[in-house]
């Protein structure tokens, strides 16, 4: 026994690497193949019995090899979990060898390593359950600032074509009115019913009316998101106050909207999120000189149709649209609302409005007709009809006037 602990102490102390555990072969092999291989020979040579089986132990092991991926080879530490395998692990050669011992290794894995990687583990499933999936979407449709976002791209690319991945499809513009995390179907289901439920708030919002968005000139967020700009005014705070009222019916609901930036609405069509790739070659940035000419480009107008409650990673339809789980279209009002009022129900708000217009005009006409008439006759009468007298009142019958623009 003696005598056999001192022959493998000898190896040992010719080459740390050369053992009679075959996991440490595998682990010596990949770090030192040559000398893995020649120190091989020389066990072989010392004992053939055992080098054949190691032979055909190799022979075994090289057939089980898995196809596929290739196999990293072993790091150095995992050499400790085969010194822990050796009959004299607790020699105090390995020491002398500059090997850590097995407990010692365990103990560096405890502090160091594994706790690292729990950790890292619970930060990334923290991250993932909070990191933004969904969002809620006004498309851009209008054929105009599609067209005049692609020429800045055209312009950007012919600067810098590498900036090709960060570049925002024409079919994928929108602007985004709030982001959120939802889990699984059932909080998918829960905010497209929310959307649903805010429908009639932002019908209020529109007052019966179109919401135009005119986008002109083009901003950026930390020269890393590169947009079109909303234009003052009052349909920027109309847009706002869409995005505060869907947020509200979210958070009624219990589904956390936001990402905590201040909600500005933009039209984002360059970024380079797009592509981590990009930032490994050393584009951080993305320089305004790259669309300098285009600084105060008038994009255009969008009428908002509609709002969407759209995936950001389900796969694009194929016009370049995300994903939509749910969408609200306030054309559809319109339409039913139409309908309502031909099925004599109590006119909504948008027809009663209507109706108020037209009757003014007539009674302005009316009025118009009638002061015209009057002073006509107070000319025939050779002002006989006292100055202030005035012209009659509305509520007398006017009559019609023959006498048109015409
Ligand atoms: P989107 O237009 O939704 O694709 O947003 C483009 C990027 O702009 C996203 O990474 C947002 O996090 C970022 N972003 C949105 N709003 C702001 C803001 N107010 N300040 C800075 N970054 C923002």
């Amino acid at each position: 026994m003696q005598a056999r602990l001192s022959a493998a102490l000898r190896d040992v102390t010719a080459d740390p690497l050369q053992m009679t555990s075959p996991n440490l072969r595998v682990c010596a092999k990949g770090r030192n193949d040559v000398t893995q291989k020649a120190h091989g020979r020389n066990l072989e040579d010392r004992d053939p019995e055992s080098a054949e089986k190691q032979t055909t132990k190799r022979a075994k092991r090289k057939a089980k090899k898995p196809c596929g991926r290739k196999q990293k080879p072993k790091t150095p530490e995992s050499s400790g979990d085969l010194v822990a395998e050796l009959p004299f692990a607790k020699a105090e050669v390995w020491k002398d060898l500059g090997f850590p011992s097995s407990e010692s290794l365990k103990k560096k894995r405890k502090r160091g390593e594994r706790v690292e990687s729990e950790e890292d583990a619970d930060k990334k499933k923290k991250k993932d359950c909070q990191r933004a999936n969904y969002f809620v979407s006004v498309p851009i449709t209008s054929s105009q600032i599609k067209s005049g976002v692609e020429a800045v791209q055209a312009a950007v690319l012919q600067k810098d074509p590498r900036l090709s991945r960060a570049l925002i499809a024409p079919g994928s513009l929108h602007v985004t009115l709030l982001v959120t995390h939802l889990s699984n179907e059932d909080e998918v289901n829960l905010a497209a019913a929310a959307l649903v439920q805010t429908q009639p708030r932002l019908q209020e919002l529109l007052e019966g009316g179109e919401l135009v968005l005119p986008f002109s000139g083009i901003w950026h967020f930390r020269h890393e998101v590169v947009f079109a700009q909303l234009a003052e005014g009052e349909h920027a705070a109309k847009l706002m106050k869409i995005a505060e009222a869907v947020r509200k019916t979210f958070e009624e609901k219990g589904i956390a909207a936001g990402d905590g930036k201040d909600f500005k609405p933009h039209l984002t069509f360059m970024k380079l999120s797009r592509a981590p790739k990009l930032r490994r070659q050393g584009i951080k940035k993305l320089d305004p000189e790259l669309y300098a000419e285009f600084i105060e480009h008038q994009f255009g107008d969008e009428t908002v149709s509609r709002i969407d409650l759209c995936s950001m990673l389900k796969k694009k339809t194929p016009d370049g649209y995300y994903h939509c789980e749910k969408s609200v279209t306030f054309n559809l009002v319109q339409t039913t609302r139409r309908a309502s009022s031909t099925s004599g129900k109590k006119l909504p708000e948008a027809d009663d409005e209507e109706l108020v217009r037209l009757s003014k005009k007539l009674v302005e006409e009316a009025v118009l007709r009638a002061v015209q008439q009057y002073m006509k006759e107070t000319q025939q009468n050779g002002g006989a009809v006292a100055k202030d007298e005035g012209p009659p009142t509305p509520d007398a019958t006017p009559t019609p006037n023959t006498n048109s623009n015409k």
